[in-house]
């Protein structure tokens, strides 16, 4: 038997949903997981847009996103995750580059200066149909008398199979602050910067369902610290597997992908078994 978390997030969740192994591996066994370079560009602009959407509306401007962006860097090289990536100089302008496109893909979206912010990166601890639930809101805001839950993303619009997981997540932010606040947020929103806005009417339904999934995935959690038996669940998303070299069933899962030339060229853990 191992111990379980004490608490479970979306992405904790998502993850375990995904492939247990790769849960366990993470959450349990606590093996190094490096952040990627698009992780860390991501993580990058939610602290510019943080710091952005605390300013008066007014003074959110590109001009003061550059502002605070450079004032940020200063503190973001040094950190320990950026120092890994091991960048030279021209590796390192254009991972400053990424991130300024995603900050500035903020006014591709919406305009910043319109937008009545209630709260950023607003921790939310609360129970959850039981499960002890805990995440972070990266911003609320309020439009037309509703509160709104967004989400940043500074990846890719993912695919119609990939988006439902990413709607679910978000759901459940609106379900914690409709837990916190007693108000039920009108509207949850995916701000997919530079591309879209993926914006969801929030119901009763919808945070019933994602909630009884997050109960669901609570459960299947304490069975497998229980019992010890975390499957993996071999697939496309082992490509993407910092784990994979102390994974076999993902190895062949990769190798299999590879000869058939299936596997995204792009995909990081392909160099980890090749
Ligand atoms: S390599 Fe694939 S099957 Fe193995 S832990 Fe990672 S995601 Fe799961």
């Amino acid at each position: 038997m191992v111990e379980a978390p004490p608490h479970l997030s979306p992405s904790s969740a998502s993850a375990f949903s995904s492939c247990p192994r790769r849960w366990r591996f993470k959450y349990i066994d606590k093996l190094p997981d490096p952040s990627s370079q698009a992780a860390l560009v991501g993580t990058f602009a939610h602290q510019v847009l943080e710091l952005l959407c605390q300013l008066e509306a007014t003074e959110r401007t590109p001009d003061q996103a550059k502002a605070l962006a450079r004032v940020a860097w200063a503190e973001f090289e040094i950190d320990e995750d950026y120092a890994a990536l091991e960048l030279d100089v021209e590796q390192a302008r254009a991972f400053r580059w990424q991130a300024w496109l995603a900050i500035a893909g903020l006014w591709d979206i919406e305009d910043p200066a319109g937008v009545d912010v209630v709260s950023t990166e607003q921790k939310i601890k609360v129970e959850l149909e039981s499960v002890p639930f805990v995440g972070v809101v990266d911003r609320v805001d309020r439009i037309g008398g509703d509160l709104v839950v967004s989400d940043y993303k500074s990846g890719t619009l993912p695919g119609f199979r990939w988006r439902q997981d990413k709607i679910q997540q978000v759901m459940l932010y609106a379900a914690a602050l409709q837990a916190s606040t007693g108000e039920r947020p009108g509207r949850a929103r995916l701000l997919y910067l530079g591309q879209r806005v993926l914006d969801v009417r929030v119901t009763q339904a919808r945070i019933d369902n994602a909630t009884t999934m997050l109960s669901e995935t609570w459960v299947s959690i304490g069975s497998a610290c229980s019992t010890e038996e975390f499957p993996p669940a071999p697939g496309v998303l082992c490509g993407w597997c910092p784990f994979v070299t102390q994974c076999p069933e993902g190895q062949g899962e990769l190798m299999a992908r590879m000869e058939a030339g299936s596997l995204p060229a792009h995909a990081p853990s392909a160099a980890l078994v090749a």
